[in-house]
């Protein structure tokens, strides 16, 4: 199984013949269906919302990321869900840290998240929020409970508070703290707060029910000990609130309308309501949708910190992550991320997404704006015997067929050309469209030619040089062009390309579904050994010398290139394969 798949991982760096379009019929299947413009379940409770004046009219969303990682895809589809609400209904959406967990959070993170959210396209404008600066108001709230009878200090070890839980088919047992008078509570957390407690040996747990069915409601932990300084709030606090105990009483704070989050926290939700209902303050609608899952990708902060501290990738922004920085670098447009969240629309229930609809979405954007260039990347030399030797011609080469405006180049055409090596088979099959002794073929904006000789290397027998003829009659464009032959190539003319280190990428996995932790325990295991192949000796245009980090191209037969903008010295750059041209591989797995 995996050395097939590794076979097949191969074959996609073939070359595609000519085509003006970027898209195969294979992906048809994967387009929305433009007559569909129904709204989905979360438009509909807006709507109605809306309608019946629940949150007097208004649309407030927020976009809440811990800031322990960097974004991935999966936080795309959240971000598009909640600015794209706003958006859609004239609403405001925050941007809001979740910075609780001191011992996880960096300030790079939080950078990080800014950049990314900003690259996507969407702003906060003076809506940044950071839960840290809820502290003092969560204490206070905290202290309120206490004071209520809701929530009690606990002296239980970590261990035995998993026990005392319970499971889901038995009943939990009480703290025997559980009823401790008010005023000791209260004196036992201050004492917390300032530090006579070390972790593990005291927390602020939630009075509510342990025998309830839903676990989350055994009297859930609301402040645990933490002797760690936080990146914003530093050396105030040693004890810092849950998660379930910030989430909802920020977004209370802020007077968001409609909490959205992904299905895991349904179970959450009667906690969620609980707080705000015994603190008696603002209550927001939490809504859960269908987290992104994509075949042969990670979506786990946690996981993907993995692959980058096990040295699997070179980084959070290693073009083959699924990060947002990753696609950045690897050349995916943001206007291609956020039709991809578009189309794969926001339901009620888990799926899995094929990671072709993503590929398709990036070849869609790109054909449409990027300029064609020529390049080779395994060079075979052509000597073009009846061409005068000093001659050079510049021949028009057009940006792109697909949009006029984008005019027109002048690419340099000698006697000693650069064409691909796998453009060329000496013993080929019928259907072989491409050079081979005794055929003809047409360099694209050039002449048509003819391969006369082989030469090869007297030892190995490998081939090294095509001694070729040109008809001086065929140039593209010219009244005398109308010579059909079947295959085109690209070229480039040996005395005027440039250098270049190419970056070609296939998935991360290998398998299917390496979040399966059943199925593959071993996360490092399942990296694919292909997946990056850095081809140092490849040639471009010498126009395109002095692209930048972020310009995109695609070479003609070869994918959508992107310069790397991390390390793309001036006048030397590296590009990254952003995407084949078409998707060869869903046929051939299809197969
Ligand atoms: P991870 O599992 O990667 O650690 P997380 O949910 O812990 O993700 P957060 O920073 O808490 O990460 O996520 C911020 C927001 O993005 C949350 O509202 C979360 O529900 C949402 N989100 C995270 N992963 C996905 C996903 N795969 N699909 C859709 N939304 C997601
Ligand atoms: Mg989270």
């Amino acid at each position: 199984m995996f050395l097939k798949l590794r076979a097949l991982f191969a074959r996609q760096t073939k070359l595609m013949p000519f085509t003006s379009g970027g898209s195969s019929q294979g992906e048809k299947i994967l387009q929305k269906d433009d007559s569909e413009s129904s709204t989905n379940f979360i438009q509909n409770i807006v709507e109605e919302d809306l309608k019946t004046q629940k949150f007097e009219g208004r649309v407030h969303t927020r976009f809440p990321p811990e800031p322990n990682g960097y974004l991935h895809i999966g936080h795309a589809k959240s971000i598009c869900l909640n600015f794209g609400l706003a958006a859609q209904y004239s609403g405001k959406c925050n941007l809001r840290f979740d910075d609780t967990n001191p011992s996880k959070e960096e300030e790079e993170y939080v950078k990080a998240i800014m950049e990314d959210v900003r690259w996507l396209g969407f702003d906060w404008d003076d809506r940044l929020y950071f839960s840290s600066e809820y502290f003092d108001q969560l204490y206070e709230y905290a202290v309120r409970l206490i004071q209520k009878g809701n929530a009690y200090v606990d002296a239980l070890s970590p261990q035995q508070i998993r026990e005392y839980r319970g499971t889901l088919t038995q009943s939990g047992r009480n703290s025997p703290h559980r009823d401790r008078s008010v005023e000791e509570n209260l004196d036992l957390f201050e004492r917390m707060r300032a530090g006579d407690f070390a972790e593990g040996e005291r927390v602020l747990r939630a009075k509510i029910d342990m025998a309830s069915g839903n676990l989350n409601l055994r009297d859930p932990v609301l402040y645990r000990v933490l002797k760690v300084a936080h990146h914003r709030t530093g050396d105030k606090w040693c004890i810092y609130p849950m998660y379930d105990f910030t989430h909802g009483q920020s977004d209370s704070l802020e007077q968001i309308t409609h909490s959205i989050c992904t299905l895991e926290f349904e179970d959450h939700r009667p906690l969620y309501d609980w707080f705000l209902k015994e603190l008696d303050i603002y209550r927001p609608q939490q809504i859960e949708f269908a987290r992104l899952n994509l075949n042969y990708t990670i979506l786990s902060k946690r996981k993907l910190l993995q692959l980058v501290q096990e040295k699997h990738v070179s980084g959070w922004d290693d073009p083959r992550m699924p990060t947002l920085s990753g696609m950045r670098r690897r050349g995916y447009p943001p206007e291609a991320i956020r039709d991809f969240c578009d189309r794969i629309g926001v339901a009620k229930s888990n799926s899995t997404v094929d990671f072709a609809l993503l590929e398709y979405c990036v070849r869609e954007d790109l054909n449409k704006t990027s300029s064609r260039v020529m390049a080779v990347i395994r060079p075979l030399k052509v000597v073009i015997e009846n061409y005068p030797e000093d001659q050079v011609e510049e021949l028009t080469a057009e940006n792109n067929p697909g949009d006029p405006d984008a005019g027109f180049r002048m690419m340099p055409f000698s006697r000693v050309l650069y064409i691909e090596q796998d453009d060329f088979m000496e013993d080929p099959p019928k259907k072989f469209f491409r050079l081979a002794l005794g055929r003809e073929v047409r360099l694209k904006h050039a002449y048509i030619i003819k391969c006369e000789r082989v030469i090869k290397n007297e030892n190995t027998g490998e081939v090294v040089e095509l001694r070729c003829t040109y008809d001086p009659e065929s140039k593209s464009g010219s009244s005398m062009d109308g010579r059909k032959v079947k295959g085109t190539l690209h070229w480039l003319s040996v005395d005027h390309a440039q250098p270049a280190e190419v970056r070609l990428y296939n998935h991360l996995f290998l398998n299917e579904n390496p979040a399966d932790e059943k199925e593959y325990p071993d996360l490092g295991a399942g990296v694919n050994p292909d997946s990056l192949e850095i081809v140092k000796n490849g040639f471009i245009e010498p126009f395109i010398k002095n692209a930048v980090g972020g310009d995109r191209f695609q070479f003609l037969r070869l994918g959508y290139f992107c310069v790397d903008n991390k390390n793309s010295p001036p006048g030397a750059p590296v590009f990254n394969r952003t995407v084949t041209l078409r998707d060869t591989w869903a046929k051939i797995a299809k197969k």
